[in-house]
């Protein structure tokens, strides 16, 4: 079974990735510093502890497991500490990518997935952006991002290091087999945010901003569920192994729901009622980030099957209940 090298494999988007890649075939090789994962996720692979910045742990993993790709999604990612504490994503994502890009072309691994975002793109005219739109982020996290696939792209003309580049949209959702799920401390995200008020884990949710030009005055995000996101991930992984080149893929499903759309679908599928109030904008919140993905379906063959919010909310919910982790 061929080594697929995982960083954030600990995490919320990268355990899900990890058993998609072990049912695609592969061997997910977890490298995580559990910062913000879990080693309870870590439940399809081995699982290595350690730092991005370390070159060395770096080094020496590459030379124990001799994978055939990396796929990288250890990043910080909240745009609000993003914009309280930039030289923490600038250091981390930034300073963590180039230790672990370097490493991988030490050590002859030519082929690279990288997790990147939406908020790459900022604040755009009332458009569905597409992977051509420009990317001018305005917050220090989707700077991060940018910076790293800026990086990807020197080092893919300079030493081939051939690599998919995914810029996300919203991810919500859980396993629907309840193996892993999204647990975060601190959470900070709408979906799971909005469980907990449900059930009274947490105090009412804030939502942030009511006066944006939008039909509700909430922001407006296309959300994607987690498993359709990983099934990308693994296409784009056979598409480097079939050598077709450098590509970037938005994953969205072009659909955008508000906060309060969001708040009402998670009170028809809980049904129960979701304590919030009215809050002040959050910094660095866009406010409309839809996709287009049709690109990742037409070369990738990209066909998502989960990504309605009800479906999403539904799975999330359920894990919501049953799951989490305790170390
Ligand atoms: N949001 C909110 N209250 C919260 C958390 C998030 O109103 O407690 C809003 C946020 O302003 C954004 C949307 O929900 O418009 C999604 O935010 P999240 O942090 O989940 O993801 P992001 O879009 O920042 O990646």
């Amino acid at each position: 079974m061929a080594n697929v090298l995982v960083t954030g494999g600990a995490g919320y988007i990268g355990s899900h990735a990890c058993k998609a890649l072990k049912a695609a075939g592969y061997n997910p090789v977890t490298f995580d510093n559990l910062c913000t994962g879990w080693e309870d996720a870590v439940k399809f692979g081995p699982f290595e502890r350690g730092e991005l910045t370390d070159r060395a742990a770096l080094d020496s993993v590459f030379t124990r497991y001799n994978p055939i790709a990396v796929m990288h999604f250890a990043a910080l990612s909240q745009v609000g500490e993003s914009m309280s504490d930039p030289g923490k994503y600038w250091h981390n994502n930034v300073a963590g990518s180039l230790a672990l890009i370097e490493a991988t072309v030490a050590a002859g691994c030519k082929n690279f997935v990288f997790s990147s975002t939406c908020a790459t793109y900022g604040e755009q005219d009332d458009v569905t952006l597409d992977e051509n739109c420009p990317q001018v982020p305005i917050n220090a996290y989707g700077a991060s991002k940018r910076a790293i696939e800026d990086i990807l792209g020197n080092f893919g003309e300079s030493y081939g290091l051939n690599h998919v580049i995914f810029r996300y949209f919203n991810v919500a959702g859980a396993d629907p087999e309840g193996e892993v799920g999204e647990f975060h401390q601190p959470e900070t995200h709408l979906v799971p945010l909005m469980l907990d008020a449900i059930d009274g884990k947490r105090d009412a949710l804030t939502v942030f901003g009511t006066d944006y030009d939008t039909p509700d005055g909430t922001c407006i995000r296309d959300y994607v569920h987690v498993c359709d996101l990983v099934d990308a991930h693994v296409l784009g992984l056979k598409w480097l192994e079939e050598d077709k080149g450098n590509r970037v893929f938005n994953l969205g499903t072009g659909v955008g729901f508000s906060v309060r759309e969001v708040i009402s679908n998670s009170k028809m599928v809980t049904n129960r009622e979701v304590p919030f109030f009215e809050g002040p904008r959050r910094a660095g919140d866009c406010t409309k980030l839809v996709s287009g993905s049709v690109r990742a379906e037409k070369e990738l063959g990209w066909a998502p099957t989960r990504s309605t919010l009800e479906a999403m909310i539904t799975d999330a919910w359920r894990w919501h209940q049953n799951g989490h982790y305790t170390k």
